[in-house]
Formats: structure tokens, sequence, C-alpha cells
């Protein structure tokens, strides 16, 4: 299948004031893949996506979403984009349904509530308010609102951050389900081990700049080939599996 661009991002500049956050950084999201951003903090990860999700303004360079320029048709590219909130955003005395009515009703969009809540596995706290959630329900409810306009690209802000390792992978399972329905997934991340399972393809970014794009795979075997080694020999599983298989994998906050 031809990797068609969905994102395209040319030369992006954004400075505060004379502190220059993104450097010219240029890239590719192809549609239908999950892209991960990586980088440490302060790399400017949020600051270029924000700007592609017209949230913030460039200071340069140009940038096409789904056949849009984000320049002239912000509002083309709202419609077509999902974006998580802050969770100040939340309203703190709606229940989550109500929640879901609330902003499909924003979006001028007519959506089951319950469907949304089954797509992100929280139907038994429909009747729940946000603030009554375990982070990893809030981080689920959250991908649900992004998935109200039915976007063709997802944008997912570090969506693992402060998690369990099994409220972690079932993000990681909904994830993927996302992009297997046909949505694009951009997301940030810290977590290496992450990126490596989870992301199509990654960008490195630091200091305002990308320093490599590809797969993960070819990342690794790339490093290998230059003849690293790892200092400890490399098992077939980590302390994070030994966890999962003796505590289980389904969900712990309810
Ligand atoms: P993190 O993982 O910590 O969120 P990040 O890669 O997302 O990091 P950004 O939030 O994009 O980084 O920030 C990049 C740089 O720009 C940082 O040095 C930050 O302090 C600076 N910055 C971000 N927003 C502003 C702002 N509104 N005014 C001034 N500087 C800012």
């Amino acid at each position: 299948m031809a990797k068609q661009p969905i994102i395209t991002v040319n030369n992006l500049v954004k400075k505060y004031d004379d502190f220059t956050a993104v450097n010219g950084i240029s890239f590719e999201v192809y549609e239908g893949e999950i892209f991960g951003l990586l980088g440490p903090n302060g790399a400017g990860k949020t600051t270029t996506l924000e700007i592609i999700e017209t949230l913030r303004d460039k200071t340069s360079g140009h940038i096409m979403v789904d056949g849009f320029n984000i320049e002239t048709d912000g509002a083309a590219i709202k419609q077509r984009i999902g974006v998580q909130l802050q969770a100040a955003g939340y309203y703190p005395n709606l229940n989550l349904t109500e929640l879901i009515e609330l902003f499909s009703g924003l979006y001028g969009i007519d959506v089951s509530a319950n469907e949304m809540l089954e797509k992100v596995a929280l139907t038994d706290k429909a009747k729940s308010k946000y603030k009554e959630l375990s982070g990893g329900q809030k981080q689920r409810f959250s991908i649900a609102t992004t998935l109200i306009n039915n976007p063709r690209i997802v944008f997912l802000d570090e969506p693992t951050t402060g998690l369990d390792p099994q409220a972690r992978r079932n993000l990681w399972d909904l994830i993927r389900e996302i992009r297997d329905n046909g949505t694009t997934v951009v997301i940030t991340t810290h977590y290496m081990d992450e990126a490596e399972v989870l992301c199509d393809r990654v960008a490195f970014v630091d200091g305002g700049n990308i320093i490599g794009i590809d797969t993960p795979d070819a990342f690794i075997d790339e490093l290998i080939a230059s003849g690293f080694e790892r200092k400890k020999e490399v098992k077939a599983a980590n302390l994070e599996d030994v966890f999962i298989t003796k505590t289980g994998k389904e969900w712990r906050e309810s």
C-alpha cells in the first residue's frame, strides 16, 4: 500500500519572544499510522502538536492537514481532528453521559453516548462524574471525547503518563483499535518502551529539532549494526511482564 501523507509539516518554526521552541522541523505523518513524537521535557512536542491542531500560532513554516492548509482552512481542519481536552475542561457536576452529550452538541453531531463509552469500556461508569474516575478511566474517557466527531486524525499528548502497567497496556490496545478502524493517531510520549511497541514510526525531537524519523525496528537495527551492545544480557521478558503475568491483565480501577 502506497503511503499517503495526511499531515505535512515543512520547516516549522515557533519562537516565544527570543526563545526558539521549534527550530525549523519538517516531517510527514502517513494516513493510517500511529506516529510518535518522542523527546525529553521541553523538546517542543506539545508546541508542535498544538500548532498542527490550530490551537497555537506558528512563527513560520507550512503545514497541511488532510489536504487543508492551517493558514487558511483552520475550521475545516478542526472538523477533521480529535484533540484531548485538559482535565479542567470537564464540568465537575456532569456525568460521563452528560459530558458526551454536551460535547456532541458543541460539535453539532448526534452520537449515542452509550456507544462512545462502549468504545473505551466505560459503559458501567456512564452515570459517574469525571472526578470520580481513576487515572486510566480518565484517560479513556478523554480519548472517547476525541472520537465524537468521527475524526480522520486524533492527537494524544502523553496519554499514558502516570498510569499503572495494566491501564497502560489496555490503553495501547485502545489506541491500536482506533488506528485499525482507520483513524490516524499522533501521540507524544516519554516512554521509549511504549513507542517501540505502539508506534509505526517515530520522530525524535530534541531542543526544537528533529534528529531522526523512522520505524522503531529500523532505528534499533541500525544501532545494532553500528556495533552497539547492551551491557546487560537481554532477556526475553522484563520486570513489567512479570508484574502483568502475576497480577493479571484486567482493569483494576473499578
Ligand atoms: P513536555 O514533555 O514537558 O510537555 P514538550 O516537548 O511538549 O515538553 P513544549 O511544551 O512544546 O515541550 O515546550 C517547548 C519549550 O517552549 C519549553 O522550553 C517551554 O518552556 C517553552 N514554552 C512553551 N510554551 C511557552 C509559552 N507559552 N511561552 C514561552 N515559552 C514557552
